[in-house]
C-alpha cells in the first residue's frame, strides 16, 4: 500500500493535509490547508476513496473556530435555565462530576445513571457504551433510536443478520431494487451516478414514497402511498408474489420457517384491499411485486421513512424483511448481502463487551424494557442464545443497539417509573429539537429530581442551557478517527488530527477515560484515543497512524456471499424465521398485524376531520445535519427558518401565500413554520422541517434560542404512540392543520 507524502509546505509556510470534515458524522475526508495549527481553506478529499460531495464541506473553516463554540468547562452559578455560568478547570469539573455520580451509585445504583449521544462522532462514540457498561446502567441513548433502529431488530430476528445497511445496487448485477421511504436524503443524492449505472444496466428501480423526489423522478415506477400504511402495501406484495407463486420455492422450502403462517397473515391483503388502503391503484401494486419478484437479484435497502411511522413501523419494517427472503436474495452478490460485520480488528469486542449482559451491580434492565423487551438486556440475551452459534462473537444487535425507548427518560426523572434516572450525561446531542415529546422532556431536565445533568457540545444548545456543567468538545478536525460505521461493514478508515485541538476542547474518548479511572475503572482506558484505536486494529497488524498515511486508508476485506450454505442462518432454527420464535419468546406476535398509525384518517377518523392533512417530519435538509448548523451563517442564509411544504393548490384553499408564516397545529399544540409550496407533495400532504432552533434568540423564561417557536417536536405524540414494537419515534404519517399566522 502507498503512503501519503509529507504534508506539501507552499511558499507562505502552509501546510496541505488530509483530515475528516468536521461538520457532521459521516465523516468525509477533506483536504485542509493549515497555517499555524488554524485551518485557512477546507475542500473534500476524493483521493481517500470517500465522495464527500456535499455543499456543507466548504463551512468547516468557519465551523472549527466559530465564535460561539464551547471552548472551556463551564459551570451553572444560577438555576438551571437561567444562564448564569462560571469557567472552571477539567480537573475541577471531572473530580465533581465523579463524585456525584458515585454518590448516585450509592444511593440509587448504576442503573440511575442516563448517556445519551447525539451525531456520530466515529469511533469515540463507542467509548461511552464501554464507560456504560462497565458501571453498570443498560440506559443508553443513541442516535440510532431516531434514525431507524427498528429495522435492523427486525432483521436481526428474521434472519439472525443484518442487509439493509450499506448494501449499494451492483450495476449490471442487481437487476431490481426498491427505494421505500428513502426520500431525497443527501446519502442518496451522492449515489446517484450509481443509480443510474445500475439502471443503465437493465435495473429495474422502484420508488415508494408519498412525495415526488429526485428518487421517485430516476423511478421506473414510483408508488405514491398514503403515508403509515407501508405495511399494507408490503403485506399486499407479498400477497401477489404467493399468490402468483412469485417466490423462490426452493429457497423458502429449504431455509424458510414459518411460510404457510405468513401466507395466512397476508391472504386478505388482496391488491384491491391495499389500494383502498394505500391510495395506490392496485396494477401498480401488482407490478410493483412482479417486477421485484421477477428480477433477481433485487434489493430493499434501508429507508428511514418506513421507521417512524409509530404504530405502523412493525409491519412496514417487517413486511420488507419477508420481501427480501422469499424472494430468494438474502445474502446473494447484487441482492440483499448481509453485512459483513468487523472480522479483523477487536472492534466487535468494543460492541458487545459482554459486561452488561452478567454485571455484578446491575440489577434492573433499562427503564423502557418492560414496554419495548425487544431493545434491552432481555432482547439482547435472547438475540445471543439465538445468534450465538452462528456468530460466537456477537455480530448482530450489541450495546448500543438495545438502547432506552426516548420516551421513558423523562417519565423515569420525574415519576422514578420504573425507577430513578438521577444523572444525565449528553454528548453531542440536542434532544429537545431531535426526540418527540421535548414539553416533557424539558420539564425533567428542568426538574429537580435530576441530580446530575452533564453536557459536553461544540456548542451551547438549548439542553445546554439546562445543564448543570457544559464540556468543550474537540471537532473532526483536531480528533483521530477510526471509522467503522457502528460495526455494519466489514471496513474501517483512519485519519490523523488535522490540527492541535485548540482553547480547552478534548476528545469525548477522554471525558469517560477520566470518569473511568476516578470510577473504580482504572486499568480499563489507553491513555489516548490513537493508542485505544491501535488496540482495535492490533489484529490487522497495521497501527492507526500507519493506516491514516496510507494512500487508501482503508482495511476492507473481500466480501462474502451466501454464508448461510455453510453454518446456517443465526437464528435459534438455523433458517430464516417468517414466524419468529425470538419475538414470541419476548410476547411480541410472531407475525405482526398491520396497524394503522396513531393518528390516521382510518383509525381517528373524528380527529382526522379536525386535523385533516396527512403530515411527514424529520426528512433531512440539505444545508443541516439534523439539529446542528443553525450557527453557520452561509447554512442559514440558505434556509433561515423551519419550512411548511404543501401543495400549491393547497395553499390556494387555505389562503396561504408562499413565504407566509403559518400555523401548524396537531392534537397537541401550535407552532410557526413559513410556507413553502411544492408541486409533487400529494395535495392532502404536508411536510414540517424537523430540528430547527434560533442561536440567536434571547432566552424565553427557561427556553433558549427559540426552542418553541418551530419545533415540530413540541407538537408530537408521546411515547403511548410509539412503535410497539422497539420504540422508536413517530415522526411520518401525522396530522394536523394549517393556517395563515395573520389570520389567527
Ligand atoms: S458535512 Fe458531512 S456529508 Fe458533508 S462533507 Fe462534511 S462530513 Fe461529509
Amino acid at each position: 500500500m502507498a503512503t501519503l507524502a509529507k504534508p506539501a509546505v507552499d511558499a507562505s509556510g502552509c501546510e496541505t493535509k488530509r483530515g475528516t470534515c468536521p461538520i457532521c458524522g459521516v465523516g468525509c475526508y477533506v483536504s485542509a490547508k493549515i497555517s499555524n495549527n488554524m485551518p485557512i481553506s477546507i475542500k473534500p478529499d476524493r483521493t481517500a476513496g470517500f465522495p464527500a460531495d456535499c455543499p456543507r464541506a466548504g463551512q468547516a473553516v468557519e465551523y472549527h473556530d466559530h465564535p460561539d463554540r464551547v471552548n472551556y468547562p463551564m459551570k451553572r452559578t444560577g438555576k438551571r435555565g437561567e444562564g448564569k455560568w462560571e469557567r472552571i478547570s477539567w480537573d475541577q469539573a471531572l473530580e465533581e462530576i465523579a463524585e456525584k455520580m458515585a454518590a448516585i451509585r450509592d444511593k440509587h445504583g448504576p442503573e440511575a445513571v442516563q448517556t445519551m449521544g447525539g451525531s456520530y462522532k466515529g469511533a469515540g462514540d463507542s467509548s461511552c457504551w464501554r464507560w456504560s457498561n462497565l458501571w453498570g446502567t443498560p440506559n443508553i441513548l443513541y442516535q440510532g433510536k431516531n434514525c431507524g433502529e427498528a429495522e435492523l431488530l427486525c432483521e436481526w430476528a428474521v434472519y439472525g443478520d443484518q442487509s439493509c445497511i450499506g448494501n449499494a445496487p451492483i450495476p449490471g448485477v442487481t437487476k431490481s431494487l426498491i427505494l421505500w421511504g428513502v426520500g431525497g436524503s443527501m446519502a442518496l443524492a451522492s449515489q446517484r451516478k450509481n443509480l443510474k449505472a445500475f439502471q443503465a444496466a437493465g435495473g429495474k428501480m422502484i420508488a415508494i414514497d408519498p412525495c415526488q423526489t429526485e428518487i421517485t423522478d430516476l423511478a421506473d415506477l414510483w408508488l405514491r402511498i398514503r403515508p403509515g400504511t407501508d405495511g399494507a402495501l408490503a403485506y399486499g406484495m407479498l400477497n401477489v408474489i404467493i399468490t402468483e407463486k412469485l417466490y423462490d420455492a426452493e429457497f423458502v422450502a429449504k431455509w424458510c420457517n414459518g411460510f404457510e403462517a405468513l401466507s395466512e397473515a397476508v391472504k386478505s391483503f388482496t391488491p384491491e384491499r391495499t389500494s383502498k388502503i394505500t391510495w395506490i391503484p392496485a396494477d401498480k401494486i401488482v407490478e410493483a411485486a412482479r417486477i421485484f419478484a421477477t428480477n433477481t437479484p433485487g434489493h430493499i435497502p434501508f429507508g428511514l421513512g418506513t421507521a417512524e411511522l409509530g404504530k405502523a413501523t412493525t409491519s412496514a419494517v417487517f413486511g420488507k424483511t419477508y420481501l427480501r427472503a422469499i424472494t430468494g436474495n438474502l445474502d446473494a452478490m447484487g441482492g440483499s448481502k448481509f453485512a459483513d460485520p468487523p472480522s479483523g480488528t477487536r472492534f466487535r469486542e468494543e460492541m458487545h463487551w459482554d459486561t452488561l449482559i452478567n454485571h455484578p451491580l446491575r440489577t434492573r434492565d433499562n427503564i423502557s424494557a418492560d414496554l419495548w423487551p425487544i431493545a434491552s438486556v432481555k432482547g439482547l440475551k435472547a438475540y445471543r442464545a439465538a445468534m450465538d452459534k452462528v456468530h460466537p462473537l456477537g455480530v448482530g444487535p450489541g450495546i448500543y443497539n438495545m438502547v432506552i425507548a426516548p420516551s421513558a427518560l423523562p417519565t423515569a426523572i420525574l415519576e422514578s417509573k420504573p425507577y430513578p434516572i438521577k444523572a444525565f450525561i449528553l454528548q453531542a446531542g440536542n434532544p429537545l429539537v431531535s426526540l418527540t415529546d421535548a414539553r416533557r422532556l424539558h420539564e425533567a431536565m428542568l426538574s429537580d429530581e435530576l441530580e446530575l445533568s452533564v453536557n459536553m457540545d461544540h456548542w451551547m444548545t438549548p439542553c445546554g442551557e439546562l445543564a448543570d456543567y457544559v464540556l468543550p468538545a474537540t471537532d473532526g478536525l483536531e480528533r483521530p478517527l477510526l471509522s467503522n460505521m457502528w460495526g455494519f461493514g466489514d471496513a474501517h478508515s483512519a485519519s490523523r488530527r488535522t490540527v492541535d485541538p485548540r482553547y480547552e476542547r478534548r476528545d469525548d474518548y477522554q471525558l469517560w477515560r477520566e470518569l473511568g479511572n476516578r470510577l473504580g475503572q482504572q486499568g480499563m482506558w489507553p491513555d489516548t484515543m490513537e493508542e485505544w484505536f491501535d488496540d482495535i486494529l492490533a489484529p490487522t497488524g497495521v497501527t492507526h497512524g500507519d493506516l491514516a498515511d496510507q494512500d487508501m486508508p482503508w482495511v476492507m476485506p473481500a466480501p462474502q456471499y451466501k454464508r448461510y450454505e455453510g453454518s446456517g442462518f443465526a437464528t435459534a432454527s438455523g433458517k430464516v424465521e417468517l414466524s419468529s420464535d425470538l419475538l414470541a419468546s419476548l410476547g411480541y406476535p410472531a407475525i405482526p398485524a398491520y396497524e394503522e398509525p396513531a393518528w390516521s384518517p382510518e383509525r381517528t377518523p373524528e380527529l382526522f376531520a379536525e386535523f385533516p392533512l396527512i403530515m411527514s417530519t424529520g426528512n433531512s435538509l440539505k444545508w443541516y445535519y439534523r439539529s446542528q448548523h443553525k450557527h453557520l451563517a452561509q447554512m442559514r442564509k440558505q434556509h433561515p427558518y423551519a419550512l411548511l411544504t404543501l401543495h400549491p393548490d393547497t395553499a390556494a384553499k387555505l389562503g396561504i401565500a408562499e413565504g407566509a408564516m403559518v400555523w401548524v397545529e396537531t392534537p397537541m399544540g401550535r407552532i410557526q413554520q413559513m410556507a413553502k409550496f411544492d408541486k409533487g407533495l400529494h395535495p392532502r400532504v404536508v411536510h414540517a422541517d424537523s430540528h430547527m432552533w434560533y442561536p440567536e434568540r434571547e432566552a424565553d423564561g427557561d427556553a433558549h434560542y427559540g426552542l418553541w417557536e418551530s419545533n415540530i417536536n413540541a407538537i408530537l405524540p408521546d411515547g403511548a404512540d410509539y412503535s410497539d414494537y422497539a420504540g422508536d419515534n413517530y415522526m411520518r404519517a401525522l396530522i394536523c392543520r394549517v393556517s395563515p399566522v395573520a389570520a389567527n
